[in-house]
């Protein structure tokens, strides 16, 4: 605040009083000033030169070149001003993408990268409506996330139109990953990994269109969530092949035990059954020697195939070892995983399995049994459906047989009738024989 300002603040009720003073001061000065005048008057005549105008034009231009001055500083002032807010908004920006950023590398799953992807919308979108979809491979759509910061209702149809619209005119030019589409009052921005549009971004523009800077965020955005996207992807992919054998499609044997550790414990908790299979193909070593290895091959990726078709989705088919199979089936009793097993060996029994031109038929034996309620060693499980199984291979092979767990209720028992020399225990062997846990020779 300069002097004179201040001056006429202090003094901005006391008008009489400035001006009193004012007059005072000429009063004062009117003598020395009338006598300067006349001198400088004099010394005009003298020189020729009009000195009083040139000073009075003189001053003007000072007085106009000091706000003009004045005017520029304030100017420049207030473009610094907002340069700083910008960069401030720029800074803020980068921090919510950079939020956004750990958020979603840190979603190794779709739920995760769900939750991550709401709780940033509003903020990465600028405190606009916004929604992402994802597009599968299959040219499905599914909703990632969408926040309505206006109130507005987002409906799933107009975004799903909206998506699509925006794929189909941007995926052509994917390679770049330039640009975004309009689509009614929607910006929508593709979401690009290695070329391919996995995804949309949308933002409501209606009526407020988005700056550079705007633009800017909204592609930043859209990469960083194709790249979460991938990346969830990516980790679901790596854990479906490190749980399935590549041959015959089954999961794997560490897979089936952890599976049937975990259905332990919920089946001791909601007092349901857990039952298990455990199948073993009759004499394949014959096939092998027969046909050969790689027409062996064909038999299991087969066998695999039947158990998948046959069994119902939720059972989960493992493969065991080399020609051995284990099923696990939740919620499902003693007698009612005979049955299954019953069903399962007379489907693979007629169904003939192709080797190049040739059809091979196979046969399996299979050993079943249920957890008993309180049980939840998966070890001595396992033991007892390998024990079953040993006992159809001795009861003449292509045959089910059953071992109930001791505790098991009656009705199971009397519904499987199990052969007591299948229950017959032998000398033990050593530990890690899962048969030898069952008493099998
Ligand atoms: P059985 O079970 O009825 O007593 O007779 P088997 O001939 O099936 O006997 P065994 O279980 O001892 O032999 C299993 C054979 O399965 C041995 C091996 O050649 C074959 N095998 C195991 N894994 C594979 C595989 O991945 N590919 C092929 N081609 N053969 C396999
Ligand atoms: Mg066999
Ligand atoms: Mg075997």
């Amino acid at each position: 605040m300069t002097i004179a300002r201040l001056i006429a603040e202090r003094f901005k009720h006391d008008a009489v009083l400035v001006v009193g003073l004012g007059l005072a001061l000429l009063v004062l000065v009117s003598e020395p000033l009338q006598r300067f005048f006349v001198y400088i008057r004099d010394l005009e005549l003298q020189t020729g030169t009009a000195m009083l105008p040139a000073a009075v034009v003189l001053l003007s231009a000072l007085m106009l070149h000091q706000q003009r001055k004045r005017h520029l500083v304030t100017l420049e002032g207030r473009a610094v001003a907002a340069t700083l807010a910008a960069a401030g908004e720029r800074a803020r920006d980068l921090e919510r993408l950079v939020a956004f950023g750990h958020a979603t590398a840190n979603a190794l799953d779709f739920h995760a990268l769900r939750e991550a992807t709401q709780a940033h919308l509003v903020n990465v979108s600028g405190g606009r409506d916004a929604w992402v979809l994802l597009r599968t491979a299959a040219g499905e759509w599914h909703e990632l996330g969408h926040a309505s910061a206006t109130g507005r209702a987002l409906m799933a149809d107009e975004l799903h139109a909206a998506a699509v619209a925006a794929y189909e005119h941007l995926h052509d030019r994917a390679d770049g990953g330039e640009g975004a589409h309009r689509h009614g009052g929607h910006e929508c921005f593709p979401m690009i990994v290695g070329g391919l549009v996995v995804g949309v971004f949308g933002v409501w523009v209606e009526g407020n269109p988005l700056s550079i800077e705007g633009r800017q965020r909204q592609a930043a955005a859209a990469a960083l969530l194709a790249i979460g996207a991938k990346n969830v992807d990516m980790v679901r992919e790596i854990r479906e092949h490190s749980l399935r054998d590549a041959l015959t499609g089954c999961c794997n044997r560490a897979h089936a035990i952890e599976t049937l550790h975990v259905e332990l414990r919920r089946a001791q908790r909601s007092g349901s059954d857990v039952s298990v299979i455990m199948l073993d193909l009759d004499h394949f070593k014959r096939v092998n020697d027969r046909r050969g290895h790689l027409a062996g091959d064909a038999v299991l990726a087969q066998v695999g195939q039947v158990l998948r078709t046959t069994l119902r989705a939720s059972d989960l088919k493992a493969r065991y070892g080399g020609e051995e199979f284990l099923i696990l089936l939740p919620d499902t009793g003693l007698a009612a995983a005979r049955g299954v097993a019953e069903t399962l060996r007379k489907t693979l029994e007629q169904t003939p399995l192709l080797i190049g031109e040739h059809t091979q038929h196979v046969t399996a034996s299979m050993g079943v049994t249920s957890a008993a309620s309180e049980e939840l060693d998966e070890t001595a499980v396992i033991a007892r459906a390998d024990a079953a199984l040993y006992a159809a291979k001795r009861a003449g092979r292509n045959c089910v047989q059953v071992i109930e767990a001791a505790g098991a209720s009656r009705a199971d028992a009397e519904a499987c009738a199990v052969a007591p020399a299948h229950r017959r225990t032998r000398a033990p062997r050593p530990a890690h024989d899962t048969r030898a846990a069952a008493g099998v020779p």
